[in-house]
């Protein structure tokens, strides 16, 4: 059997080195940044396809980061180098950034500032490197941790005082997800940007994506200190194919907006779970409603597993959210039609070898799934999904420990 590859996270002290040598390097012989400042990226429990439904989500910080050496420039010239994209700089000038006239990563970086401009707040160009430890394109937010480890950056640079609070931390939310809807073009919901600025060490982001909620009213902290009871959160990164930038995201967004508005609400949000077989109904006869229905089943159901899980881990069960991680998969396979063959593979194997529950998660398509594992039982589960991927002619994955960490800072 091939052994396991573990994708280790960084130290911060590491992360930092890294970006400093880097900004050296890409910047000559004054090359010192004005700080360094990180995010990580993000692994979500449950409540997929559900924050631009209005819904819920239950994301937690990974320990892998993003890390960005940072200088403020008196002009608005961004210049940007990335350890993920060697051997170029990526240079642009703000007054040149806008909707659909932006390409390349460094979008997701020039993208940011443009934001907190439109948002008022006075922000000038910089040059900065990046390296990170977040598995790329993996459905582990490497775009949000680059997001927000900029936002913080600039943050700090300019004095807006945003991070220093929750509700500020809100606001910068709000920036990196224009950033990448409106810049970058990737039509995501807020919660991988969310989850990197918001999350807490030991627990879980419980995200009420309603819009108009106050920064309190859309996030709760769920206490989920696996170790405490002696369970692991393992993650299993397929490195099967995921672009979330091409149709298959977007025509699923438009399915549920599509089916709000024939059944004449603002989002899937606010239809009734006890009600369900109702509003089924209610989306007419043919082809298209049947596809419609289930996509609404899935988005209405998963809604209620994310608040199910949540109450059941505040109420100290949380060894018994494995079905809920089951149903999850379940659905997101069956009724969403975003699970791929690797992820499948991931869920059937992991079960089999003992895990509690276990869930594609992100965006689907490919990228990672995820399985509650009695620490025992870990090194088990690593055999057993090694050895399907092998037995399948598969790409080896990647195998990484999620204990919930800390956010952007
Ligand atoms: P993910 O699930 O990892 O967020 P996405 O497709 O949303 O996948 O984002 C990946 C994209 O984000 C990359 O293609 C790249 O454009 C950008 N990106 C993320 N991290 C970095 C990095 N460290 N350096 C350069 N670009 C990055
Ligand atoms: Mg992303």
């Amino acid at each position: 059997m091939t052994s396991p590859t573990w994708l280790e996270h960084w130290s911060d002290d590491d992360g930092a080195a890294r970006v400093r040598a880097l900004f050296a390097e890409a910047f000559g012989s004054d090359g010192v940044p004005d700080g360094v400042w990180s995010a990580p990226g993000r692994v979500n429990l449950i409540g997929e396809h559900t924050d631009y439904n209005a819904g819920l989500a239950l994301p937690v910080a990974l320990p892998h980061r993003t890390y960005v050496a940072l200088r403020s420039r008196d002009d608005d010239v961004v210049r940007l180098t990335s350890a993920q994209a060697p051997g170029r700089t990526w240079e642009t000038d703000l007054a040149d950034v806008a909707p659909g006239g932006t390409q390349g990563w460094g979008a997701y970086v020039a993208g940011v500032a443009w934001a907190l401009r439109q948002a008022g707040h006075e922000v000038s160009g910089f040059d900065a490197v990046v390296d990170s430890c977040v598995p790329f394109g993996a459905g582990l937010s490497s775009s949000a941790a680059l997001e927000c480890a900029v936002a913080v950056a600039l943050d700090a640079v300019h004095g807006l005082g945003l991070a220093a609070d929750d509700a500020g931390r809100a606001a910068l939310v709000t920036a990196c997800v224009r950033a990448e809807n409106e810049i970058a073009g990737a039509p995501t919901g807020g919660m991988d940007q969310a989850a990197s600025l918001r999350c807490s060490v030991g627990h879980a982001l419980l995200l009420d994506c309603r819009p108009g909620l106050s920064a309190l009213e859309s996030a709760g902290r769920v206490p989920f200190d696996l170790a405490a009871v002696g369970l692991t959160l393992l993650v299993v990164d397929t490195r099967a194919e995921h672009a979330l930038v091409d149709g298959q995201y977007a025509e699923r967004r438009a399915s549920c907006e599509r089916a709000a508005e024939i059944l004449g609400l603002p989002s899937l949000r606010d239809i009734d779970p006890d009600r369900l077989d109702d509003a089924l109904t209610a989306l007419g006869d043919g082809p298209e409603a049947d596809v419609l229905r289930r996509r609404v089943r899935h988005v209405v159901t998963e809604i209620a597993r994310t608040e199910q899980f949540a109450a059941t881990v505040r109420a100290g069960r949380v060894a018994d959210v494995g079905d809920l991680m089951d149903a999850s998969h379940a659905s997101l396979r069956d009724d969403y039609e975003v699970s791929a063959r690797e992820l499948d593979l991931v869920v059937d194997s992991a079960r089999a070898a003992g895990a509690l529950g276990a869930r594609m998660t992100g965006g689907g398509f490919g990228g990672s799934a995820i399985a509650l594992v009695r620490d025992a039982d870990v090194d088990g589960v690593v055999e057993a999904v090694q050895a399907a991927f092998d037995a399948a002619s598969l790409t080896a994955p990647g195998f990484l420990l999620a204990p919930p960490s800390a956010p952007a800072h």
